[in-house]
């Protein structure tokens, strides 16, 4: 089992998009995007598939 899974946030304002674990997502959702301030919602973040083999 994975200790972790991929988190992909993108934002919604400036496009930036970054892999971020679940208390960084937690961070962003309190404060906005790092890089535009703008806040963000659950929906920019996504569950990358991380299939390694
Ligand atoms: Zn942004």
């Amino acid at each position: 089992m994975s200790a972790s899974e991929d988190i992909v946030f993108t934002c919604p304002e400036c496009g930036e998009t970054m892999v971020v674990n679940p208390a960084m997502q937690d961070a962003l959702l309190s404060n906005g995007c790092v890089v535009c301030g703008a806040s963000v919602a659950d929906d920019a973040f996504e569950v990358a598939d991380a299939a390694c083999e």
